[in-house]
């Protein structure tokens, strides 16, 4: 009987006997930091050796074993020449090929006129099977080794690949029985594995690889369960018990009679879903969803102004600085006749005009506060903040969001503000501890933006097109491609891009790549802001919340390397003002049908959220990017295409969880996927 207690796998790697320092370093490395860690290493492959089979019947390409007599062994004295082992069975003959092996040690391995045991994958060269540095050869007693399942674990250089199995092998077999989290009658409806039969057959059986197997789906709806649990408990523990705001709207009616538009119904359902929870006397934690240019910031500065009629201080935050101007100046602009006080605060604040607003916001004399992530350093210390609205919030993941949250103090509302479309499927995993409000159509004056393809070839074509935008005062985005590998390689490519562009538009352009520093590449947009110069060549993606009511033609070169939801995104950066905004995608020659059926959708649709779908289903969740950032990637098992019913599954589950009310019952689960911190669950 094993002196294993349960929670032994939440302890550090090292704690494990036989791990010293070194081992346990090249462990964490590889993000092995606790025993669980190991548990939820399942191996990639999983070779079945168990069958011996017969050399001419041996199939190409495919790891398999075979029971053969030595019959000659032949080391060549010229360097580079591999060595060569000739064995027969009684069906033909089969090359058993070694590199770099020295002769001592093959002659012990394959003593001559005697059978061996030897597995591997097998190739057919020059008419004759061969095997070459085979993985397992043993002699005819010693079967039983090769004969097991053999688990392959991905290793990083340094790990023995047989002193990791080894280790894992004594986690794994020693883990005791633990008291599943789900019903019996639950797996048994479902077809999923019990947890230590799951663990046993991801590692010892086919079950690993497939990604449809009991095991490996019950892997799967554990960690989608662990993830909507987290956020369930997140939003339980945000949407606390707040006064509720008294209000009747005078100053957001007369702030709205004053535009030079009128709402739209998507902006005025949505504000009607803030001002309820305004009202409430529950926590607001709300998540406004639009497309670019949906109108977002005016239906947040409506929400504010009624926060500030019940006397409370709001807190408007942006990731950068320019953007967080931008809502400052529009901020001056709505609020003009009214007595509301706003300040402005970034990291750049001048000294002494900071210390002045520290001490305005604590006396209350400050009604909105606008800036970057200054706003929430620990000296701040508002008087009595009633919401904090965060522009462009993808860049947090739940964590941030829920500390945050607390920042805001007891009275405080939430309201996030994105457009990042999301896929449905993975709305839950992402905003599952949020209200969701969408805004799903844009003003009506926007014209759809034209979206033009091109093959690169004929980048000539589009000097003219430039020509005239100019003259029509328009402004240019120039998308040149990312090359995320290094930052040297984008600079050259982009400066080559700059250089020709300039050649053509003399001191018209402006450059921005990925080793500018964020002051130097805000003074380029800057320039372009103020339309100092007329076109922005850039390879680092700029923010996509910012406000260029002058540029109405974009150009992104290599457009095959962006995902669809992330070309939508770019090209919403023209066309925000009246004038019809056009995107031109450049693409290589030779387009894949994928790429071609990509473009089409593109040109056909303008919904965001459609393009987010379409885009899930073209190029599978794996190669999503430009969605790292919303916490998606936190999924190490789980793919919302391969396993959609799952999502569900745990979708109701959790309905049954928030019911029962036993969180006890789930702390395995939360801390064998690193969430328990999070939501701070005691030790186990
Ligand atoms: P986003 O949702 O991308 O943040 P913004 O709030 O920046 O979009 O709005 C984009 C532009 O659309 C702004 O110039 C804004 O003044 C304008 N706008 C917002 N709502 C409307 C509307 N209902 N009708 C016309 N223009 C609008
Ligand atoms: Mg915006």
């Amino acid at each position: 009987m094993s002196s294993f207690k349960k929670n032994f796998i939440f302890q550090d790697i090292n704690t494990l006997k036989g791990i010293g320092p070194v081992l346990s370093k090249y462990l964490k490395k590889k993000k092995i930091d606790k025993i669980k860690d190991v548990v939820l290493e399942i191996p990639y492959s999983q070779t079945d050796r168990s069958k011996i089979s017969k050399v001419n019947e041996l199939e190409i390409g495919k790891v398999q074993s075979i029971q053969v007599l030595v019959k000659k062994l032949n080391f060549p004295r010229i360097r580079n020449l591999p060595n060569k082992i000739i064995c027969e069975d009684e069906t033909g003959k089969i090359d058993i090929i070694y590199f770099n092996s020295r002769e001592i040690y093959l002659r012990k391995l394959f003593p001559l006129n005697k059978w061996v045991i030897i597995s591997g994958k097998v190739n057919f060269f020059k008419n004759k099977y061969q095997i070459t540095n085979p993985d397992y050869v043993s002699n005819i007693d010693n079967k039983e080794y090769i004969i097991k399942n053999i688990p392959k674990y991905s290793l990083t250089k340094g790990i023995n690949e047989k002193r990791y199995r080894k280790i894992s092998e004594t986690i794994i077999s020693n883990i005791p029985k633990i008291n599943d989290w789900l019903p019996k009658n639950f797996l048994e409806a479902n077809n999923l594995n019990g947890w230590n039969e799951t663990i046993n057959k991801l590692h010892y059986s086919n079950h690993g690889k497939d990604i449809k197997s009991k095991s490996y789906r019950r892997l799967v709806f554990d960690e989608i369960l662990a993830n909507f649990l987290t956020l369930s408990e997140n939003r339980k523990r945000v949407r606390k018990i707040k006064k509720n705001k008294v209000f009747n709207g005078k100053l957001s009616n007369k702030i709205e009679n004053d535009l030079p538009f009128n709402l739209t119904n998507s902006q005025k359902k949505t504000l009607n879903e803030i001002n309820f929870d305004l009202r409430d006397n529950k926590r607001m934690f709300r998540i406004l969803q639009g497309d670019v240019g949906s109108g977002k910031t005016i239906v947040s500065f409506l929400s504010i102004a009624n926060v500030i009629e019940c006397r409370y201080q709001s807190a408007l935050m942006s990731p950068t600085e320019i953007l967080a101007n931008q809502h400052y100046n529009l901020a001056k602009k709505i609020f003009k006749n009214s007595k509301v006080k706003i300040e402005f605060l970034t990291g750049k604040t001048e000294i002494n005009k900071k210390i002045q607003i520290l001490k305005d916001l604590e006396n209350g004399k400050i009604d909105l506060l606008i800036g970057t992530h200054a706003l929430f350093q620990k000296k701040i210390n508002f008087k009595n903040l009633g919401i904090v609205v965060i522009d462009e919030q993808h860049k947090f993941g739940v964590k941030q969001r829920s500390e945050l949250a607390k920042k805001g103090g007891e009275n405080c509302d939430v309201l996030l503000m994105s457009a990042t479309p999301i896929p449905r499927t993975m709305m839950m995993s992402i905003y599952g501890d949020m209200d969701i409000s969408r805004i799903n159509e844009k003003p009506l004056i926007r014209k759809k933006i034209l979206t033009l393809s091109k093959p690169e070839n004929k980048i000539n074509e589009l000097w003219n097109l430039i020509r005239k935008n100019i003259n029509d005062k328009n402004q240019i985005f120039w998308v040149c491609p990312l090359i995320e590998e290094s930052k040297f390689l984008d600079y050259s490519s982009a400066k080559k891009k700059f250089d020709i562009i300039n050649k053509i538009f003399p001191n018209n352009v402006g450059l921005i790549h990925g080793s500018l520093n964020k002051d130097e590449k805000d003074a380029v947009i800057r320039k372009f802001l103020n339309k100092e110069i007329y076109i922005l060549v850039s390879t680092t993606v700029i923010e996509v919340g910012i406000d260029f009511p002058e540029a109405n033609l974009i150009v992104i070169e290599n457009a095959n390397k962006f995902g669809l939801a992330q070309l939508h995104q770019l090209r919403g950066r023209v066309g925000r003002g009246k004038k019809q905004g056009t995107c031109v995608l450049l693409f290589n020659n030779r387009l894949s049908k994928n790429a071609i059926k990509r473009i089409k959708i593109l040109k056909a649709y303008d919904d965001g959220f459609f393009i987010s779908e379409e885009d899930l289903k073209l190029r599978g969740f794996g190669d999503l990017t430009g969605y790292q950032q919303s916490g998606l990637k936190n999924f190490k098992f789980a793919d919302p295409l391969i396993h959609e019913d799952l999502f569900k599954l745990a979708e109701n589950f959790l309905i049954k969880i928030n019911k029962e009310n036993n969180l006890e019952n789930y702390n395995f689960l939360l801390k064998l996927f690193d969430k328990a911190e999070i939501i701070n669950i005691k030790e186990l």
